[in-house]
């Protein structure tokens, strides 16, 4: 029988330092706690389903403050044991301090195709205000080194919204980065989440923070400034050349399957969605016994099933393809949302035809609400 394919995900939770707005399950770096760590998740990885691999993203915390040797042990593991594709798009979340950036030729030689790099802002104070410790410099100089070791895919994530932040010097992240030429970029708001130091900031001093309004400019400034150098918006939060789309995201988008391995991370396998738990030492003291690690799941079915594939398909530029829907769902997506479509073709926010249902340009400033509709 042939194996069920899926996208991996790999946590890999370690960071330099930590970021005061982070609500990821990651730790500070310790030496011993991220043998352990490694230890567990190898474990994890020799018991995991039999499933053919398609992309894998090492993501975080901070990848790259494990050894480049470490990473490279890890693909040939994922490798093996995911008979991964000798070409299978394979991303690393990269920090761009130039101290953890010294293993880039040995990333490339282990079959790492993409960087994926936390830039966040090109605005010296706004790093700051962020708790980044890295310069806008060292960016120009980890992309220059990146493509000397022969990436030809990098993306950056660049974040609106930031204390601080004017349009003016949006406009400079912006353009900062559009003057490295990269393959791809996604731009996320800063999102406030409970029990950060953020929180605690915005309890005290809301406005310091971008409001709703002053978001959405800032968002038409990415979408009209990224649009005009060429860059296809294909999702809500990303930019790309032509060619180059984050295939492992467009899998979760076309809700797809996906495996993921580490501490809290989520999967999806034949509408069964699950997490792991955050906590680091379950996690470990349950890898590396061989028991099933302690999480959650709930099983999609039905209305649910559909309403959450409509969500991820609306975020993508194609939006919904109903023929696909019928056939894969057995749902006829215009004739069951009839309503709360027409509703929102007439406000503006969704346009629809034979074939698909999408957001229009300004239904993608409120996406969450018009998702709802389908939830
Ligand atoms: S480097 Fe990334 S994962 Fe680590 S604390 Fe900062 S934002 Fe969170």
């Amino acid at each position: 029988m042939t194996p069920v394919r899926a996208a991996l995900y790999v946590h890999l939770p370690f960071c330099p330092y930590i970021c005061p707005y982070c609500d990821f399950a990651k730790w500070a770096y310790d030496g011993p706690a991220a043998a352990g760590y490694l230890a567990a998740l190898e474990a994890e990885i020799d018991a995991a389903p039999a499933l053919a691999g398609t992309t894998v993203f090492f993501g975080g915390g901070t990848p790259n403050t494990y050894e480049p040797a470490v990473l490279t042990a890890l693909v040939g593991r994922l490798r093996e044991r995911f008979a991964l594709a000798a070409d299978a798009e394979i991303t690393l979340e990269i920090n761009p301090d130039p101290e953890l950036c010294t293993g880039l030729a040995a990333w490339r030689a282990a079959g790492i195709n993409r960087l994926s790099i936390g830039v966040q802002s090109f605005v010296a104070d706004e790093l700051r205000v962020l708790g980044r410790r890295h310069v806008p410099a060292d960016v120009t100089e980890v992309v220059r080194r990146a493509r000397t070791a022969g990436f030809a895919n990098i993306s950056i994530d660049l974040m609106f919204g930031v204390p601080g932040q004017t349009e003016t010097s949006w406009r400079q992240s912006l353009d900062a980065a559009l003057a490295l030429d990269v393959q791809h970029l996604s731009t996320y708001g800063l999102t406030i989440e409970d029990g950060t130091p953020y929180a605690r900031w915005f309890a005290r001093e809301p406005a310091a923070f971008a409001d709703d309004t002053r978001e959405a400019d800032l968002y038409a400034l990415a979408i009209a400034t990224l649009g005009g150098a060429g860059y296809e918006h294909y999702e809500i939060s990303n930019f790309a050349r032509p060619g180059f789309r984050c295939a492992h995201n467009e899998n979760y988008w076309r809700n797809g399957d996906y495996l993921g391995l580490g501490v809290g991370a989520a999967s999806y396998r034949d509408g069964v969605r699950s997490v792991h738990t955050r906590d680091r030492e379950t996690y470990v003291a349950a890898a590396r016994a061989g028991e099933p690690i302690p999480g959650e799941s709930e099983t999609l079915a039905g209305d649910q099933r559909v309403g959450e594939a409509i969500m991820l398909a609306l975020r993508t530029r194609e939006g919904v393809d109903t023929g696909a829907f019928r056939e894969r769902y057995g749902v006829d997506v215009r004739a069951r949302y009839r309503s709360a479509i027409e509703r929102m073709e007439a406000d503006g926010l969704l346009q629809s035809g034979a074939s698909f249902v999408r957001l229009t340009e300004r239904g993608r400033f409120v996406a969450n609400d018009v998702c709802a509709a389908f939830l």
